[in-house]
């Protein structure tokens, strides 16, 4: 702030103090008589001194003779009009220099400097009194040595005050102070003053000499000094300038040549930016190629590989220290393809994904979880001991997923077979494990009983079943299979309305292997849809035989077990259609025995497929009713036309015809719904006895025929009059004596 004021401050002193000076210096002129030399040289200092000044090239120094005609006054007139002179000569020096554009002054700035020439001037002549009132300096006019301190002291003083002046009111924005100002732009001024001096100095001799000669000499010498020097100080500058331009050019190619450089290099910083940048996406790349490459890309679980990879060192592991133990867990989602068949493959993702959550949420950090398959998932416990605690974790597992939740407004349950597998010193591959782990599943999933733990018995098993599914799959064409028949009796009159027709497997090996065992592996292994369709044939033509052994035979029936894989298939129905046309049945003579258990499975499609099978007029009886928990609002809208009482109701029924409530329930459930009722497994009269009091239509069991073989039933279709055993039918003859004959079997 005051370095601001400062100079505005000091360039109004100088102008009123240097007024006063100049003031007093006219005053006291007026006293003085004007000569013509004065005039003269107020001339000379107003029109040429200013055209005079050199300028020293590459220097601040400027040899000015305007000094010289100022100290040139003081010798020859006095100290007042060296004041005026000074005054004089700077005013026209800055016009001059205005004019000729080589300065360019700030407002107020040549009203300052002319002010404060006055007052430097006044100033070194002020202190030349001062020397002079101690020495004898007045002699300078004879005196070289009074002369030669005079012009000292006045070139000193000039110099001393103006340079003094001037930093005052240089500009110090920069923060610069007083000395710094004045040696950075007022101490090269001094030469102007030395300079100015001794140029006096001389005049002023050659003057007191008098001599015109001399002068004139004097004259001469100065002016060739002067045009000489001036001649070589422009050429210098010339030269100078030329020099200044190379060098301008230097710095301009240098420039360029920098800027090129800096183009050059931010270039190479934007090509290394790029390749660093590049070097990051494919580092990014190469990361997630390889989280692809063991990851599920839905679940973002470790995939077969990962897991396979964790395994196998965790077997090595196990080898070298068995206490370090570890179980796998095989998982795998049930029912989950009717999720996607039904909800959509959307709906099916998120519920895998769900799943995969659910899954690592239950688990421990260092525990690996993995989509081994579609719906199938790894787990590998870490740490965990014993089957024991894996059963722990399953079951936690198991409790968890079960759990309903909502997915685009539909409530999903899901549920889940897990097998566990406990590591164990013969494993040397992942597969291994993984293998026995899957078999445990397979039996968690015939059971329906919770998570199941690998054993060796379990192996033996699934390769027993291996090995039978691969016998099935040849058995029709080697002739392994056989229908059986079993005959299905009218209660009321004992005539023979149909059979059951009951699949056989002879295996060259193992002999008669039930159908309870293989009928589960055909399914199991797809074999069962081929299997159903060749025994569909077998008993259609039959049938078709037996019909045309007599008139009353002519609507016998076939009934054939459908399984759930073939009902679940919509081949069923051209599979049916194409067996009623190639045998020529009647349709109504052939009856499809579904399960209530399958059935009920999945209600809505069964009802879709039933009402399909129903249009082609054959009948559809619902079999082993009463193990299948029905749901009566189902129940009612499937289009069956016979129930079939579970065996194990019937076995129920005493000597004395005790238990027989259920059947009792099952028979007017059955006539309420509109169906013909067949008991099935009646082994006893009393069973028989029951069931014909409770109004059961038909019956079938070991008391009325065993299945058999093709000819061995076919024997027994020309023989049997009655199918009822005799007791019973002896009764029945009695009790029915008086109901018509006409329709029972003639033989
Ligand atoms: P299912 O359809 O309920 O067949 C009746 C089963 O009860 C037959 O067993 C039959 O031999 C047996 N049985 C009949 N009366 C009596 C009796 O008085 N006492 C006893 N203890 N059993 C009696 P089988 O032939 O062993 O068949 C068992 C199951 O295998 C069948 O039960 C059926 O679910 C399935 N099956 C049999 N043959 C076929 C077939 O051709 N296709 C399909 N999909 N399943 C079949
Ligand atoms: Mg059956
Ligand atoms: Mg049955």
């Amino acid at each position: 702030m005051i370095e601001k004021k400062l100079p505005n401050f000091s360039k109004a002193a100088i102008v009123a103090v240097g007024s006063l000076v100049v003031a007093y210096g006219l005053i006291a002129l007026r006293n003085q008589s004007l000569t013509v030399g004065f005039a003269l040289l107020l001339g000379i200092s107003a029109i040429i001194a200013p055209r005079m000044s050199l300028v020293i090239p590459r220097s601040k120094i400027v040899i000015s003779f305007s000094d010289s005609v100022v100290f040139l006054s003081f010798l020859l007139y006095g100290p007042e009009c060296a004041v005026i002179m000074a005054v004089v000569e700077t005013l026209a020096n800055c016009y001059y220099n205005k004019v000729s554009g080589r300065i360019k002054f700030a407002p107020h700035m040549i009203t300052v400097n002319t002010f404060g020439a006055g007052l430097g001037t006044a100033s070194a002549c002020l202190l030349w009194q001062l020397c002079a009132a101690f020495t004898d300096l007045s002699s300078f006019l004879i005196d070289t040595r009074a002369l030669i301190t005079t012009l000292g002291i006045l070139a000193l003083g000039q110099f001393a005050a103006s340079t003094f002046l001037a930093s005052l009111i240089l500009p110090r924005d920069d923060g610069s102070t007083f000395w710094t100002a004045w040696k950075r732009d007022c101490l090269a001024g001094s030469t102007s003053n030395f300079v100015g001096a001794g140029t006096a100095g001389m005049v002023y001799k050659i003057i007191s000499y008098g001599d015109v000669f001399t002068a004139a000499i004097a004259m001469v010498v100065f002016g060739i000094v002067y045009l000489t020097y001036r001649q070589s100080i422009q050429q210098i500058n010339s030269s100078v300038e030329q020099a200044e331009a190379a060098e301008h050019k230097r710095a301009e190619v240098e420039r360029e040549r920098r800027v090129e450089a800096e183009k050059h290099a931010q270039q190479l910083g934007w090509t290394l930016e790029k390749e660093a940048r590049a070097n990051k996406a494919l580092r990014k790349s190469e990361r997630d190629f390889q989280h692809a490459a063991l990851h599920d890309s839905l679940t973002g679980l470790a995939n077969r590989k990962n897991l396979g990879d964790v395994l196998r060192k965790l077997i090595v592991n196990y080898k070298n220290d068995p206490t370090v133990t570890f179980q796998v867990l095989f998982l795998d989602i049930k029912s989950f393809k009717n999720i996607n068949d039904s909800l959509g493959h959307t709906i099916g993702d998120k519920v895998l994904m769900i799943a995969a959550r659910r899954f690592l949420r239950l688990v421990e950090k260092e525990d690996t979880v993995a989509r081994i398959g579609g719906d199938e998932f790894a787990i590998i416990l870490k740490n965990v001991s014993s089957p024991a605690k894996a059963q722990k974790v399953a079951r936690k597992i198991y409790a968890s997923i079960v759990q309903p939740f909502s997915l685009s407004g539909n409530q999903i349950n899901i549920d889940v077979n897990i097998g566990i597998a406990p590591c164990d010193a013969e494993y040397d591959t992942p597969e291994e494990i993984l293998r026995d782990a899957d078999i445990a599943m397979h039996y968690a999933k015939e059971k329906s009983d919770g998570p199941a733990v690998f054993t060796k018995e379990l192996r033996a098993r699934f390769l027993e079943r291996i090995r039978f599914e691969m016998d099935l799959r040849s058995a029709i064409d080697r002739e392994e299979l056989s229908m059986h028949y079993q005959p299905i009796v009218d209660l009321m009159n004992g005539r023979l309305v149909g059979f059951e027709a009951l699949l056989r497997w002879h295996h060259s090996e193992f002999g008669m292997i039930p159908p309870n065992k293989f009928i589960p592996i055909a399914e199991q292994g797809g074999l069962i849809k081929p299997i159903t369709v060749w025994i569909l044939n077998e008993t259609a033509i039959q049938l078709a035989k037996w019909q045309k052994i007599a008139p009353d035979y002519k609507d016998l029936m076939v009934s054939v077990n459908i399984s759930g894989k073939h009902l679940s298939n919509d081949d069923l129905i051209d599979d049916v259609e194409n067996v009623l046309e190639s045998s020529g049945i009647a349709p109504k003579t052939l009856k499809l025995e579904i399960t209530e258990s399958v059935a009920m499975e999945n209600a809505e499609h069964t009802i879709n497929v039933l009402n399909k099978l129903k249009h082609i007029g054959v009948q559809l009886s619902i079999d082993d009713f009463g193990t299948g928990y029905s749901s009566l609002s189902v129940l009612h809208r499937l289009p069956f036309d016979t129930l079939k009482i579970d065996r194990s109701f019937v076995y129920l029924v005493g000597e004395n015809g005790e238990n027989s409530e259920i059947l009792q329930t099952i028979i007017s459930l059955a006539k309420n719904l509109k169906m013909r009722v067949i008991a099935e497994g009646v082994e006893t009269t009393s069973q028989l006895a029951v069931l014909q009091n409770l109004g059961c239509d038909y019956a079938q069991g070991f008391l009325l025929a065993k299945p058999k073989p093709r000819d061995e039933t076919e024997t027994l279709l020309y023989k049997t009059h009655n199918w009822l055993p005799e007791e019973v039918s002896g009764q029945f003859e009695r009790a029915t004596s008086n109901v018509s004959d006409e329709n029972l079997p003639v033989f």
